[in-house]
């Protein structure tokens, strides 16, 4: 005890440590009040160690542990990481990566003013919506408005269109979606009733049919974009609720989730419902994200009748769940990618549509190069599959090619950290004692990378 009290009398005082040379260097180029909290926590970490029986460190460690500190502090925290998973719409790490043009949108409105809510022709004052309404009228055929999220366009519509009233919702769509977003939950915040009806594996339209009352205000179906039930199932068709919704009088809101726009029985993935398939259908109201299939920024896209859209675009909540200039500038891109057919702009459509052959084609040139690497990994070819992921096409993946990679020296789970902690950190897939690497996820460039990274782990 008595020798940890004199080791502690040792530590600097944080002023003596402030004056010498590397950290005055420091003050002025960091400012002097982040210097000197880095340095009070460094001497807190210190206090600290020495009273669970370390040496203290010596004075020049003190320095480099502070310099750290203040570099560290000033990194940012949300940085690039390769997605190697083969999971294009990956929640987790951030969902679709945006376009070329959709970036540069998103720089060019940072930088500048804009005529956000400034109308042109007239000189007054405009509204920030018609920046997407009228790409999303000319793609889907109805007005739309855009707002923070999915979650945020189903909360915003029940809010409005429902707020004291019942929704009718079957008990099979009861979801909860990644993240916490559960449609009791949802409803409740809203201020609308939940009204469940049928069971979780069949609903018939009957049961609509007998719930529906004087305190109806909607009928809600929601996208199954995570999960299936198969077996002995039975759910209405979209069309035929939507007839029981017009001759009820009480309009039918979907909250599609994913909001595909194109469609992708090509690549092999059927069950994924485009916008305009649901529009087509008779649903009044259509709910979507605008960073899943669409390819675009987090947003949330609410499609429908005029008459409903506007009610909801007058509601007080869709200020406060407005987005920004960037939102528009990168939703705007993405959209003028979709109305000029030019699809392959979109890092989300081209993963998806990237054929096993171009893949393998990329995998066994990646093998080839990083074989010749001093790493010491052992890498090989294997068939495998691509899942879309982020809330859509459940239970169907995409067929590709990976890169397994095994390490005489380490174990599956160790080698997924190393490559966690490499700088760009990669995530991968483990699979039977294999870390495997999907490059459908990998642009050209952070192939690129991935070989640097994969020097970096020389020794694993
Ligand atoms: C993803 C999803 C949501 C949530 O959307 P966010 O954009 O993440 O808020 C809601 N409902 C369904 C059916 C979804 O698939």
């Amino acid at each position: 005890m008595k020798k940890a009290a004199k080791q502690l009398r040792e530590i600097p005082a944080v002023n003596e440590l402030l004056m010498r040379p590397a950290i005055a260097a420091l003050i002025a180029e960091c400012g002097r009040e982040y210097v000197t909290a880095r340095v009070r926590e460094v001497l807190d970490a210190v206090r600290a160690e020495i009273a669970s029986g370390d040496r203290p460190p010596p004075k020049e460690e003190l320095e480099t542990r502070v310099a750290t500190a203040v570099r560290a502090g000033l990194e940012p925290s949300l940085r690039q990481v390769i997605n190697a998973t083969g999971v294009i719409l990956h929640t987790n790490l951030g969902r679709a990566p945006l376009s070329e043009t959709a970036v540069k949108a998103v720089a060019h409105a940072g930088r500048r003013y804009t005529n956000l809510e400034y109308d042109l022709g007239t000189g007054r004052r405009g509204k920030r919506d018609v920046h997407a309404a009228t790409l999303l009228q000319q793609l889907l055929g109805v007005p739309a408005i855009v707002v923070n999220n999915n979650a945020a366009a189903v909360l915003l519509a029940l809010h409005a269109l429902a707020v004291g009233g019942e929704v009718i919702v079957s008990r099979g769509e009861l979801v909860e979606i990644g993240g916490s977003f559960r449609i009791p939950d949802v409803m409740m915040a809203s201020g609308a009733v939940l009204r469940e009806v049928g069971t979780t594996n069949r609903t018939r339209l009957a049961d609509y049919q007998r719930a529906i009352s004087k305190g109806t205000r909607l009928l809600l179906s929601v996208h199954r974009s995570n999960f299936r039930i198969v077996g002995f199932t039975e759910r209405p068709g979209l069309a035929d609720l939507a007839k029981l919704a017009k001759r009820s009088r009480v309009p039918l809101l979907e909250d599609l989730g994913s909001g595909c726009l194109f469609d992708l029985r090509p690549y092999g993935i059927a069950d994924e419902p485009l916008v305009q398939d649901s529009l087509r259908a008779g649903v009044d109201l259509v709910t979507f994200s605008g960073d899943k299939l669409l390819g675009g920024p987090q947003c949330g896209i609410l499609a429908g009748r005029p008459s409903l859209v506007e009610r909801i675009r007058k509601n007080p909540l869709f200020r406060a769940l407005r987005v920004d200039k960037m939102t528009y500038a990168a939703l705007g891109a993405t959209l003028r990618s979709y109305l000029s057919k030019r699809l392959d702009d979109l890092p989300v459509a081209r993963m998806i549509r990237m054929s096993k052959e171009e893949i393998t084609t990329r995998a066994l040139a990646f093998v080839a190069v990083g074989k010749m690497g001093g790493h010491g990994l052992r890498l090989e070819l294997t068939d495998g599959e691509s899942v879309i992921g982020g809330g859509s096409t459940p239970g169907q993946s995409l067929p590709t090619t990976l890169v397994a990679v095994t390490s005489p020296r380490s174990s599956a789970k160790e080698l997924e950290h190393r490559f966690r902690c490499c700088n760009p950190p990669v995530v991968v897939r483990v699979e039977n004692q294999r870390v495997l690497l999907d490059l459908r996820t990998v642009s050209h460039e952070e192939e690129v990378l991935l070989l640097t990274v994969l020097e970096s782990l020389k020794g694993s």
